[in-house]
């Protein structure tokens, strides 16, 4: 079979790296960093490194179902055609609503728009980008009259400083981060702020950081803001000749957040602090502002991305080398998303329903019988409606609500509660597939063929590189085909991709005469050929800058009506979701360093696993101590919406009352730990996008009996039992915990694995361990220990892939190979490096990260461990000089 080497995009964060592979017709052998690509030269997070790791057939969604039977294609969409012409006959067309992702690519999001909004005349299309960016959306439509991220990637080479707020760039967007790592290694005067309540892993690379109380960083950016007309520091020139609503912002300003000290007191910071963050930033020219989840997920985050905005302005510091507020977007396609009207309140090419002549023009262009003439439901109001039963059928794409929304449990009762549930997946399970009465098998990464746009604005080809398995077709395919079913042949009628994305640049142009930011007229013609060789390129690509447009606002144009920037008087207000006696702690959710979202592709890979395996929560030592947690005890959290459970890290790096938990697990990897359970469903009144990262609970403590690990060679379903799961190379492994005893282990083996080949019964400390073994093959291994201190996986998981002589099957109930040493963590998921290896380096003299990378080679790939390899530094230094 001939080997193939092409280039992509990876799929995850709104880095947008640039991805080299090498592949056969069949399959991904091999991924590495494309060296051309402007948003990563050559490197790849470990995310990005392991994507070869993920697309195996196994667990892929195959066939499309009906009512839980395998059907045709065409037999598929024809009822789905019958169903939803029923239900719109019936309930008119805003009874049919679309939830779609930030994972598709730009043109299956342009024909789903464009058959919701042009063609059946609903607005009901929303997105999960809606929980990640939308905040940012009306923050920047606002101030600059579009949805217009003004910097590039380079601007990290020519800033002197950079803040950081709500952003932990060292595991969300790993490969920027290590963009600002070389430009802090280059110059190290270049200041670094994080302003985060948590000191992340982005606080290694900060010269001051900032762990304000939840919430209040607009008070923090409109103390800026009013020291900088104290100080005499802003630009009076450019706010006479290019903005508008000044002397408003800066009177709020001056009135929530003059007088310093108050300010310090109010956001729980030290003065000291807040009075250098104030000094570099009134006296830097050249500051970019980075911000994302930690702004934009709050119940007033539209107004936190302007107060930020508001600074900017005022010393008009954008549109120029290395300064600006940047929002750095978290999904891989989120920006073409919003390009093409991915949000219930958008139309496409960045119009929207707030003029009639928008919803005119789109319509002219795209000749639609039916536009949609208001706004459509935002998600969380989305699924509230299906709840009600206003919205009868509900067609779901790439993306898991019932995990990600907030009230994840009332997200359930409402799809439980729908007539019609579409699903359209490539996995084959997941937790909202459970719901679905149509269910289609999509194309995955490295299949499906399109565009995306990264953070800086860059759209780049997801190039099509293996055939889709079984039955699975692309989405743009699928919504086109079901259009045409409805009457709309000739209009969906595209021949490819390509196709489509001519439209989509057309329509971008189209009586635009300057009037929107967002202009992609200059590839309206590319032919069939330049697309699939298209470069990565960043928009405005047009007439005026047919090779594209790194930075924006560099002429100080505008797209409001008056053509000046605004400024937003800005009042802060706090979290909707507040402590109270009962639910004491603040619970803040966030991503971990090798995840991404629900765990669907990244939870195959099982190196990926091995940083974090299961649900945890961080806590502070004072709360630890507060409700009688231990570090590593299983523990729950509880409000009156919900349960999550998950393993206790007490850790300095939480403030004391607040809690953070993952965001990732589902009910395919754990038993309760979905995040979303305990978040109301607050949201921003502009945006709509939900408080995710403060909701509230109490804690208490989980008296296990005993822990267990089972690995088992096919997966079971254990419910009986708190459990986790983690697939190995050549097995799955669980772990299991109980508060009740297990009265005879043995009768426990055989009712779920069968009759152990061998066992060791050890009452007198509370341990088991048990192994079927068939035909010299191993099925099953149980350890059972009284507490979570169980044996590692490494030589186990080997021990399923070869055959089982005399000597393994002495050693199997010992659970490690004769000689083995303790395993531990990994730290570093590229070269799979353990932490005790890692502190036994330090003890014996290794005394950096760079140290460590010499000896290991942690650290020395993707960098997004070096955080961590410092903090072993920093800790067990102390031992090897005591
Ligand atoms: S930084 Fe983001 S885009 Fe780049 S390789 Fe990692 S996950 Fe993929």
């Amino acid at each position: 079979m001939a080997t193939l080497k092409n280039q992509t995009t990876c799929p995850y964060c709104g880095v947008g790296c640039g991805v080299n592979t090498t592949h056969d017709d069949q399959r991904i052998i091999a991924v590495s960093g494309d060296e051309d690509h402007p948003a990563n030269q050559g490197r790849l997070c470990v995310k990005g490194s392991a994507l070869h790791e993920t697309t195996a057939m196994e667990g892929r969604l195959l066939k499309p179902r009906v009512d839980g039977r395998e059907h045709s294609w065409n037999t598929t969409l024809d009822t789905l055609a019958t169903r939803l012409e029923g239900i719109i006959a019936a309930h008119g067309p805003e009874s049919v609503a679309m939830y779609l992702s930030g994972q598709l690519l730009t043109e299956d999001y342009y024909v789903a728009n464009k058959l919701m909004k042009g063609f059946i005349g609903s607005a009901h299309v929303d997105t999960n980008s809606r929980l990640c960016m939308s905040s940012t959306v009306v923050g920047y439509k606002r101030a600059f009259g579009g949805d217009l991220q003004p910097c590039s990637y380079e601007d990290i080479d020519h800033a002197e400083l950079m803040v950081l707020v709500g952003s932990n760039a060292a595991w969300n967007h790993p490969i920027l981060y290590q963009r600002m790592v070389a430009a802090k290694n280059t110059n190290p005067d270049i200041k670094v702020v994080l302003i985060d309540p948590r000191r992340t892993a982005t606080a290694d690379l900060a010269d001051l950081h900032l762990a304000l109380k939840p919430g209040t960083d607009a008070l923090i950016f409109n103390a800026i803001l009013a020291a900088l007309a104290e100080r005499n520091a802003l630009d009076a020139d450019y706010i006479d000749a290019h903005t508008e609503g000044f002397d408003a912002a800066l009177s709020a300003a001056q009135t929530s957040a003059g007088d310093l000290a108050q300010v310090a007191r109010e956001a729980d910071v030290p003065l000291i602090d807040l009075e250098q963050l104030v000094d570099w930033f009134c006296s830097t020219e050249r500051t970019l502002t980075f911000f994302s989840q930690g702004i934009n997920q709050s119940s007033s985050g539209t107004d936190k991305v302007n107060s930020i905005i508001n600074c900017h302005l005022a010393t008009g510091r954008l549109g120029r080398p290395g300064m600006g507020p940047f929002s750095l977007t978290g999904q891989p396609n989120a920006m073409g998303g919003r390009e093409v009207g991915g949000l219930a309140n958008q139309l496409a090419a960045h119009m929207d329903f707030s003029q009639s002549a928008f919803v005119g023009r789109v319509g002219r262009f795209w000749q639609a019988p039916n536009m949609a003439t208001r706004e459509g439901y935002k998600a969380v109001d989305l699924f509230e409606a299906i709840e009600r039963g206003e919205i009868k059928a509900v067609w779901i794409m790439a993306t898991n609500p019932l995990v990600s929304l907030p009230d994840a449990n009332r997200v359930r009762r409402a799809l439980e509660k729908c007539e019609l549930v579409i699903v359209s997946e490539c996995m084959a399970n997941t937790d909202t597939l459970e719901l679905a009465d149509i269910v289609l098998p999509a194309s995955g990464w490295s299949e499906k063929n399109g565009t995306v746009t990264n953070s800086e604005r860059r759209i780049s080809r997801q190039r099509g590189l293996v055939p889709p398995p079984g039955d699975a077709k692309h989405d743009w395919w699928i919504i086109c085909e079901l259009a045409k079913r409805m009457g709309y042949r000739d209009t969906f009628d595209y021949a490819s991709p390509a196709a489509i994305f001519r439209e989509h640049a057309r329509l971008s142009g189209f009586e635009n005469n300057r009037t929107r930011g967002f202009d992609i007229s200059g590839m309206a013609e590319l032919s069939d050929l330049a697309y699939d060789s298209l470069k990565p390129i960043q928009w405005p690509v047009n007439e005026q800058a047919p090779k594209g447009t790194p930075r924006l606002f560099a002429d100080g144009h505008f797209f409001t009506p008056s053509n000046r920037a605004r400024l937003l008087p800005v009042t802060p207000q706090a979290p909707k979701q507040q402590p109270s006696s009962e639910y004491p702690l603040i619970v803040n959710s966030g991503r971990i360093r090798d995840q991404w979202h629900t765990m669907t592709r990244t939870g195959r890979a099982a190196r990926l696993l091995q940083h974090h395996a299961e649900p945890f929560i961080e806590i502070h030592p004072d709360d630890a101590r507060r409700f009688q947690v231990e570090h590593l005890q299983l523990a729950e959290l509880q409000n009156e919406l919900g349960r999550y459970r998950g393993r206790i890290r007490i850790t300095d790096q939480q403030r004391p009352g607040e809690v953070f938990i993952p965001m990732h697990w589902t009910r395919q990897f754990t038993q309760t730990g979905i995040s979303g359970s305990l978040f109301a469903p607050e949201v921003d009144p502009f945006s709509g996008q939900p408080e995710s990262k403060q909701g509230r609970a109490t804690l208490k403590p989980l008296h296990m009996c005993w822990e267990a690990r089972l690995l088992v060679r096919e997966e079971r379903s254990i419910e009986d039992h708190w459990w986790t799961r983690v697939p190995l190379n050549h097995c799955t492994s669980y772990r299991l915990a109980d508060t009740e005893a297990v009265e005879n282990w043995r009768d426990w083996c055989e009712s779920h694995l069968g009759v152990p080949s061998l066992w060791l019964d050890d009452q007198a400390h509370k341990r088991f361990r048990a192994a079927g073994i068939h035909n010299n093959r191993l099925d099953w291994i149980l350890l059972v220990e009284p507490s979570a201190e169980l044996p590692d996986l490494a030589w186990l998981d080997s021990c399923f892939d070869v055959e089982i002589d005399l000597d393994t099957r002495r050693q199997l109930l010992d659970a490690k190979a004769p000689g083995e040493q303790a395993t531990g963590a990994v730290i570093c998921s590229c070269f799979q490096v353990r932490e005790p290896d890692i502190i036994s380096a330090v003890i014996e003299g290794a005394d950096s990260a760079q140290a460590l990378g010499e000896q290991l080679k942690c650290g020395t790939n993707c960098g997004s461990c070096v955080p961590e390899l410092k903090e072993l530094v920093k800790v067990h230094g102390v031992e090897k000089s005591a």
